[in-house]
């Protein structure tokens, strides 16, 4: 079947770079979240980021406006029943996504594909809650969207040949390249990204380091180009923490215990940029370490 209308769940980081490359790619995106306030800062980002391709020469100006022409939002999860491929992006918690999928499932086309961005959530069992878990996968994309060449395709116990090759399409399709993990907890990327983070987690807790001397350790001394607390931030630590929690919970073993002073970060609300605050406060002009 060939793939043409797109809809997406979840308007957040995630959701909005999602709904950004498959409308510049030419698909219809029909983009929803529980929360209207949400839908309208998704927009307006878009925009902002279409504009910011179009000054860099990336996009012309009439590519940024058929991009924006074939992208819309409606806060009735119902409406996506119609579209061919759907990518679920909401909040990181399974109670969550396993009942978006049980609400959208009565209003989809037997032929949709359903899939989640989840980040470590397993995939044949998300899979299980729906009527079609042949025609389910992970699809996990790298935050920022536009920006980051990878995704991440994981087949689920039940998923099919035909929608493993569907969405290999789609994938081509974004000009994005992708990698094929197994459905284990954090599948590849997250699995070794994590623990590393919750480790630097550790080392702050410890009293290793600073917020500061972390950060620049493994910038300058590993050649990442972000520092583990900095790339936190970005991720968000409510995502974070659901991953270890994840990671710990599925494989049962203690080396993914997740930090408690990640725990407590998530328990204050300092989520990282999204929050405004995490383990740098990012409400000046620069951010500041918080600790
Ligand atoms: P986010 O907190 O920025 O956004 C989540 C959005 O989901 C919010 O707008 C929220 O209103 C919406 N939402 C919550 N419940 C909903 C529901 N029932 N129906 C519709 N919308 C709902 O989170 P994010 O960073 O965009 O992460 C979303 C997903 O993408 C998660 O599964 C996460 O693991 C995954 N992911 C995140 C990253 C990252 O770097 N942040 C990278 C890859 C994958």
């Amino acid at each position: 079947m060939a793939i043409q209308s797109v809809g997406v769940i979840g308007a957040g980081q995630m959701g909005n770079g999602i709904a950004h490359v498959f409308a510049v790619a030419g698909f219809d995106v029909l983009l929803t979240d529980i929360s209207q306030d949400a839908l309208d800062k998704a927009v307006s980002l878009i925009d902002r980021n279409l504009e910011r391709q179009v000054s860099r020469e990336k996009i012309s100006a009439s590519d940024k406006k058929a991009a924006m022409d074939r992208l819309s939002t409606t806060l009735k999860l119902s409406d996506l029943g119609r579209t061919d491929l759907v990518i679920e992006a909401a909040t990181e918690r399974e109670t969550v996504k396993q009942a978006i999928f049980e609400d959208l499932v009565p209003h989809l086309k037997p032929e949709t594909i359903l899939t989640s961005n989840t980040s470590s959530i397993s995939i044949t069992r998300l899979a299980s809650r729906t009527d079609r878990p042949e025609k389910f996968m992970g699809f996990h994309f790298m935050n920022p969207v536009p920006v980051m060449q990878l995704v991440e395709l994981i087949r689920g116990i039940a998923t099919d040949e035909a929608t493993y090759s569907a969405l290999l399409d789609v994938v081509g399709k974004l000009g994005k390249t992708a990698a094929s993990a197994e459905d284990f907890p954090a599948f590849i990327v997250n699995r070794i990204l994590m623990p590393m983070i919750n480790e630097a987690v550790y080392t702050l807790y410890e009293g290793v380091g600073s917020v500061q001397s972390i950060d620049s350790a493994m910038k300058l001394g590993t050649n990442h180009p972000m520092g583990p607390l900095e790339l936190a931030d970005f991720i968000g630590l409510d995502t974070c923490l659901a991953i270890m929690n994840v990671l710990h919970d599925g494989l049962a073993d203690t080396k993914y215990r997740p930090c408690p002073l990640l725990t407590k970060y998530v328990e204050a609300g300092w989520l990282g940029r999204k929050t405004g605050r995490g383990f740098y406060d990012y409400r000046g002009e620069t951010p500041v370490p918080t600790r």
